[in-house]
């Protein structure tokens, strides 16, 4: 019984950035942002063990992939970071689940934390096949290319309800409420962790009716851009989009592994 935790770190709870940036722009924030989200990947993984896990990967994902304090995650786990390899590299059919801690809400979401889908600098929205994604759907996405569910999230309430969404039967814990980009209400930080480690192990036990999730092939991927010079150069021949308007590019995708 093998699992991936995905750890991003805009989603733990009482982390909601600053104004006028992303959350690496927030030092003070950002410092507690990875402890937050060392502590509830930890609590998630104690929860899989529980529940008989044999391992249990913590993939680091937030900007760079190297956020994590490696050394205060629980010491069965086994890590994944940095970037520049297929996204999620590490994951095939041997893994039981793929759990969500600390991701966020797509862009174009009212009232959830530092939602974005990628870029916050860069894009507006990014839809596959019609539908609204954010990094929450397209991860799931890759994951179920490999016969792997999702069957965690824990995140704000806006993130859950995503999730809830595109994956009905998944077992979630709300770490925060949002209020506006920059404001939550959020539990404490510490007494969160307990409630990630139980829903986690209960995920685990009964993972219920959750299936591998996919979008239908081939992929229609339209992405509306915040410039249109990033959007001009998107259109260059060598990057292959077509213009759809002065700020939206569109391709197609035979499969979601084709795009990273
Ligand atoms: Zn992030």
């Amino acid at each position: 019984m093998k699992y991936v935790i995905a750890v991003d770190c805009e989603g733990p709870a009482c982390v909601v950035g600053a104004p006028g940036g992303t959350l690496n722009d927030a030092p003070a924030q950002y410092e507690f942002a990875r402890r937050q989200a060392t502590a509830e990947a930890s609590a998630a993984a104690r929860g899989l063990f529980a529940a008989g896990a044999t391992q249990v990967v913590v993939w680091d994902t937030h900007g760079g992939g190297v956020n994590l304090v490696y050394d205060e995650l629980d010491e069965r786990c086994d890590i994944f970071n940095g970037v520049h390899g297929p996204r999620l590299a590490m994951l095939d059919a041997t893994y039981a689940g793929l759990l969500f801690v600390g991701y966020h809400a797509r862009d174009n979401t009212v009232a959830a934390p530092l939602a974005h889908t990628f870029s916050s600098a860069t894009y507006q929205w990014i839809k596959l096949n019609g539908r609204e994604v954010g990094e929450i759907a397209i991860d799931a996405a890759v994951a179920g290319a490999h016969g792997v569910p999702v069957l965690f999230m824990a995140s704000d309430d806006k993130a859950v309800a995503e999730a809830n969404e595109f994956f009905p039967g998944i077992t979630t814990v709300t770490t925060k409420v949002g209020y506006s980009w920059n404001a939550a209400l959020s539990k404490h930080p510490r007494r969160v962790l307990a409630e990630i480690e139980a829903a986690a192990q209960a995920a685990a036990r009964n993972p219920g009716g959750v299936k591998p999730f996919a979008f239908t092939a081939p992929l229609e991927l339209e992405i509306r851009h915040k410039r249109i010079d990033t959007a001009d150069e998107a259109c260059l021949p060598r990057h292959g989009w077509q213009r759809v308007d002065a700020y939206t590019v569109k391709r197609t995708l035979r499969s979601v592994t084709d795009w990273f």
